[in-house]
């Protein structure tokens, strides 16, 4: 590598986030030092992106910055959390000062936007490969799980499902669509919007929560495992978006809103006892969720239209099954 790794790292990595005062050592040690705040649990998680199976080659750079850490604020999201602090490991296969800038660029605009600190990484040569570790904070004990729905609980989802599925589609050149349509959902795939303040408003409502990345009946279906109860989808209260439907019909839309990944939407449960109070505190037009269904006594996922139970031959994106 021309540049040196330490050069490198000072001229992109050191400023790419939000400066925050509980930072008390960041980028350019052997380790990071955190301060945690009293009363709190910390949360973590970490996701990566391998070109040619997360994300097509030649992918924009600042959208693979994006996404990156995007992935991993929507698992806080999905927790209820606040999201503090993050850690970059990249694998690059050459040393491209405008690609980096660009994709340092995208990363670090998410990133101050939700104060998220750069505090440390790892870079080497390799395939392109982006791991991004986030670390955030909760209260004591008000986490959203998996596991705290039972039946009777309502089921939500936020935003419009299977717009990233068709974007990515668009991405691969195995749809097209009218080219205001194709905008918007080419961009619900590389800039996912991580639904951070609904999954810390939604504590103390949501009995149970997850985020979609793998496709909503796939997920709710995870939900719905983790909890111990069956979950069930009403078809025609799917929200679908216009572009979508513009862009691939009706009955196709439905199914990629059931069965697309990428969307990062939250997924999650309130008990019928809540839902009134939730209503009224986090307006349904203004926080962009919608009712689609109920958690029941059983197991497993199923959709119905008008009362009937749909078959689906897929439930979701299973990385290994290609
Ligand atoms: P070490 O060999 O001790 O692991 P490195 O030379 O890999 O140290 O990294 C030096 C400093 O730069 C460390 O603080 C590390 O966290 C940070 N760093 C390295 N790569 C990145 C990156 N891609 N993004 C953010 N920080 C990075
Ligand atoms: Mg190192």
């Amino acid at each position: 590598m021309v540049l040196s790794e330490f050069a490198l790292i000072e001229r992109y990595f050191r400023k790419a986030g939000a400066m925050r005062a509980d930072v008390r050592l960041g980028v350019g040690d052997d380790a990071a030092l955190l301060e945690c705040a009293a009363g709190t649990e910390l949360v973590a998680a970490i996701d990566t992106l391998v070109e040619g199976v997360h994300f097509p080659q030649r992918s924009p750079p600042a959208a693979i910055g994006h996404r990156a850490l995007a992935v991993n604020l929507s698992d806080l999201a999905a927790m209820g959390a606040r999201p503090a602090w993050a850690l970059l490991a990249l694998t690059l296969p050459r040393l491209d000062e405008t690609w980096l800038e660009e994709f340092t660029a995208g990363f670090a605009d998410l990133a101050r936007s939700h104060d998220v600190a750069l505090v440390g990484g790892d870079t080497t040569a390799g395939p392109l490969c982006v791991s991004v570790q986030v670390l955030g904070h909760v209260a004591k004990s008000s986490a959203l799980l998996r596991s705290g729905g039972q039946p009777g609980d309502l089921v939500f989802v936020s935003g419009t499902p299977g717009d990233a599925a068709a974007g990515l589609a668009i991405e691969q050149s195995r749809l097209s669509a009218p080219e205001e349509a194709s905008g918007y959902l080419r961009k619900r795939f590389l800039y996912p919007t991580p639904r951070l303040a609904l999954g810390n408003g939604l504590r103390g409502y949501a009995s149970a929560c997850i985020d979609i990345s793998d496709g909503l009946l796939g997920d709710a279906g995870k939900l719905a495992r983790a909890s111990g109860c069956a979950v069930e989808l009403q078809m025609r209260h799917l929200p679908i978006s216009e572009q979508l439907l513009s862009a691939v019909g009706e009955e196709r839309a439905r199914e990629l809103a059931l069965t697309g990944g990428d969307d990062y939407e939250l997924c999650f449960t309130v008990p019928a006892a809540r839902v009134e109070s939730l209503r009224h505190n986090l307006p349904p037009e203004r926080w962009n969720y919608c009712h689609i269904g109920e958690l029941k006594p059983g197991h497993g996922a199923a959709v119905t239209n008008a009362g009937n139970v749909i078959e689906f031959s897929h439930s979701g994106y299973d990385h290994f099954s290609r």
